[in-house]
Formats: C-alpha cells, structure tokens, sequence
C-alpha cells in the first residue's frame, strides 16, 4: 500500500494520497498476532487456453484453427501503431469492510466484499472477458487478436483478502485476475502465502511481479533497484513455474532509467497509476489504470469503462 507520496511519471508531478508505508517490523509484528486463513478451495473453471492445431494435411491449403477460449466469438484486432487499444486495466487493493470512521486514504485503497462482488457481477452480464498481461503485451507488440470487451482486473501488494474475498468471487464469475506481488511480506501477517499464490497461479490466475520490499525505486542506488527488479521475477518464477513479465511500479513511480533496467531484467510491460483505459503500443511500460474505491457506486465503476 503506497503512503503519501510525490508522484513522478514521465515529468508529471502530482500530489497522491496514500495509505501509510508498511515496514518490515510492521509486518514481523503483524505476523505474531494474525495468522491468515486458508479456505478449502472449490474447484476453478480454468480457460482454455490458446491451442493452435498443427496441420497434419499434406494439402498446401490445411488452415490453423485456434480456440483462445471455451466460447470463441468476436474478436478485436490491434490497432495501428499510432493508436491505442482501447483495454481497461482496473487497479485493486485491499478489499474488505471499513469501519464508519475510517479515513479517506484507507477508503481510496479499499472497496467492500459486497462491492467487489456487484463489480464483478456486472463485468460478467456486460460480457466483459478477461485477460492475461500476456495477451495484453501480444496484442500492443505482436497485434494478436483479443477476445472483444477484454479487461484486465488488477491488484496490487499481495493484500490475503485478494485470495480470501476476490480468488473465490472472480472464480464463481469464470473471470482471471492479474495479481501484482511484492514478495518479502509474502507469509506474514495481512499477506498471502505462497501456498495461497501457488493454487491462485494453478487456478489460472495471472501473477505478475510488485518488487521485492515495495520500495521508493527511483531513489535507490542502481544496483538496489536492479536487485528488487529481477530478483522479485526470478523468485515467482522458481515458486510458481510461470513467466513474469510485467510488473507494477510502487507508488507508481518511475523513469526512463528504471524502465530500462525493468527492460534489461526481461519484463514486456508495466502498470501505473495514471487513469484510463486506451492503452499504446509505444507506452507499454506506462500502461494505465482505473482505479476502484470505496465510496464508488456500481454506476459510477460502470461509467469509468468503454461502452
Ligand atoms: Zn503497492
């Protein structure tokens, strides 16, 4: 959870509003006193993936079939080079219900189980269709088509009520969520475990890489952000057997020196937290995000997407 901050994207500065910093002492005390639940987990509906059916055919015109998910219909194609794709990103992060009192930056950062689930709800009746950063990356670099009315639903941190409220609602929906985790506080306190993470990522939720202790990266020696770059891919990649290809900035602060190194490490992208949803093929590190609060009606989430 980002604390108040400067935001610096590309030479825009703006005042951000954010929950205070968790230090590792926190999270160490935390720990002692709270041990995370582990729900029996249902079974997934896992999507089918991409499967492209070799030709057998000696006949020089055998065609590819490919069936990218369980219900193929339409499809959008990538936009020329000059224009955007038009891929909401939603931005999550603590999901739970927050006492009347609770402040302002506590409401920015959370929205309530019961909310989450309408959200969802409505993005499943609307036919909104999920998607990976993978085929999001493929779709900017590669122009692979998208299935239409893609969305990428997004959390970042590694909040334990991402897989205690949302794994099992975005499951009952049949929609993928791509989770954003920073790693050191992963089994401690308020966080997930890798046990946790390890059945998200085989129920086929999309994990992506947060750093390693969610630190300030511009302001870092070379070497210190480098390491919480790759070192945070390389260890989700061991424990969970998957790519990590993208990767969401703490505080959402960045520049051209740390998109380098994210560059050099072998990560294809990156989330902020500048809002909207028409994404560029040219600013894949700098893919943007709408973010959902508490206070937000289901109207207002619905009027934050493309219709
Ligand atoms: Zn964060």
């Amino acid at each position: 959870m980002p604390p108040g901050s400067i935001i610096i994207q590309m030479g825009i500065v703006s005042k951000q509003k954010n929950n205070p910093p968790l230090v590792l002492a926190t999270i160490l005390l935390l720990a002692a006193c709270a041990s995370p639940t582990t729900p029996t987990p249902a079974p997934s509906p896992r999507v089918a993936p991409a499967v492209a059916t070799p030709s057998a055919s000696p006949m020089p015109t055998a065609t590819t079939t490919r069936i990218p998910t369980a219900t193929p219909t339409a499809f959008v194609t990538a936009p020329a080079p000059d224009q955007a794709a038009i891929v909401p990103i939603l931005m999550y992060h603590n999901l739970r219900d927050l006492p009347n009192d609770a402040s302002e930056l506590q409401r920015t950062w959370t929205v309530a189980p019961k909310h989450f689930e309408a959200q969802m709800n409505y993005l499943a009746q609307r036919g909104f269709r999920t998607i990976t950063m993978a085929q999001l990356i493929a779709h900017l670099r590669e122009r692979q088509p998208l299935p239409v009315k893609p969305i990428v639903i997004s959390f970042d941190d590694g909040w334990r009520e991402q897989y205690t409220v949302a794994f099992p609602i975005l499951k009952k929906y049949g929609l993928i969520g791509t989770f954003f985790v920073y790693t050191n506080p992963l089994g401690y306190g308020q966080f997930l475990t890798w046990t946790q993470l390890q059945e998200m990522a085989a129920a086929g939720m999309d994990i992506q890489s947060h750093t390693l202790s969610h630190p300030h990266l511009r302001t870092l020696a070379p070497d210190a952000a480098m390491k919480e770059i790759a070192e945070s891919k390389a260890l989700l990649e061991r424990r969970l057997g998957k790519p990590v290809i993208a990767f969401s900035y703490p505080y959402g602060e960045y520049d051209p020196a740390v998109i380098e190194m994210l560059k050099r490490a072998g990560y294809a992208s990156a989330v902020t937290l500048a809002t909207g949803y028409r994404q560029r093929a040219d600013e894949l590190f700098a893919l943007r995000r709408i973010r959902v609060s508490y206070a937000d009606t289901l109207e207002e989430f619905a009027g934050r997407l493309p219709q």
